[in-house]
């Protein structure tokens, strides 16, 4: 009998740890999606397709066209177009729809966090001092600082950034997960004073809040597009399960 379809809408070592799962557990066919913004991204289970749908009627296409019983979104909390072209896709398709989001950061004491609602006002909250600013936000959102140019900034990326994006600016490339005593080295070498940070959760990005925390430095914090989804499985092994419900599939193999 044809095994389930589930499409995981990855980009995300959340969406690659459930993939594996699926793919290990074997009752589902499983195939993983990539934005392809990554050069060289990380080995993943199961089928890997890269680049856009076109939309999310192209999606919803996509679902019909491969037979795909559950679609899930495990993007990045940051990732809002594709988040919203899934739910309308899944919905126009006839598909189950599985979230998977960790959930936000929250401050511990300690913690000098500044909220903002997007990266460009977390620029606009830098100010008018010359400071040294860490920005751990990617390599997609750095035109606001480009008017900005009183302070020194440390951008930190997967995969190289033209020096005219942000002229005068130092590049560190590096993929995370990340260490605290890592983290704490990188910004004294760099004298820095004010950390950029995306709320995108979870333990693989968060040691540079701690260090920045143990070197009392403070934090921009920018806000997730939405907000926290109320609806998601939190953790992978919540989305397991799910997908397995939504496929119809006992939680355990049957003769284990
Ligand atoms: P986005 O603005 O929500 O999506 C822009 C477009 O990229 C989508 O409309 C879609 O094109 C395509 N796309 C995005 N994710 C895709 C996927 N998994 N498979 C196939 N196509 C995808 O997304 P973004 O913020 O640029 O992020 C791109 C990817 O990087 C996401 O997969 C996300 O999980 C990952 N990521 C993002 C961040 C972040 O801070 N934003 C951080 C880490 C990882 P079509 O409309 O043509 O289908």
């Amino acid at each position: 009998m044809e095994r389930p379809h589930v499409l995981i809408l990855g980009g995300t070592g959340e969406a690659r740890r459930l993939g594996e799962r699926l793919d290990a557990d074997g009752r589902l066919r499983v195939t993983l999606s990539l934005a392809g913004r990554t050069a060289a991204p990380l080995p993943q289970a199961g089928t890997v397709r890269s680049g856009g749908f076109g939309g999310a009627e192209g999606l919803a296409a996509f679902l019909r066209a491969e037979g795909v019983h559950v679609l899930v979104d495990a993007t990045h909390p940051f990732a809002a177009r594709i988040s919203e072209n899934a739910a309308s896709a899944a919905r126009e398709a006839g598909v189950k729809l599985v979230a998977l989001e960790r959930p936000p950061w929250q401050p511990v004491e300690g913690d000098r966090w500044i909220e903002a609602k997007s990266v460009s006002q977390a620029a606009s909250l830098l100010g008018e001092r010359s400071k040294k600013v860490f920005l751990a936000i990617g390599r997609q959102e750095l035109f606001p600082f480009v008017a900005l140019p009183q302070h020194v900034y440390l951008v930190r990326s997967v995969d190289p950034v033209s020096a005219d994006v942000l002229p005068g600016a130092k590049f560190v490339l590096e993929r995370g997960p990340f260490d605290e005593a890592a983290e704490r080295l990188l910004m004294e070498e760099h004298t820095i004073e004010t950390v950029m940070a995306k709320n995108s959760g979870g333990a693989a990005t968060y040691a540079k809040i701690a260090a920045a925390r143990a070197l009392k430095l403070p934090v921009v914090m920018v806000a997730r597009p939405g907000g926290p989804r109320a609806d998601a499985a939190e953790t992978v092994d919540e989305a397991f399960s799910r997908v397995l419900h939504e496929a119809g599939l006992p939680p355990e193999k049957r003769g284990e």
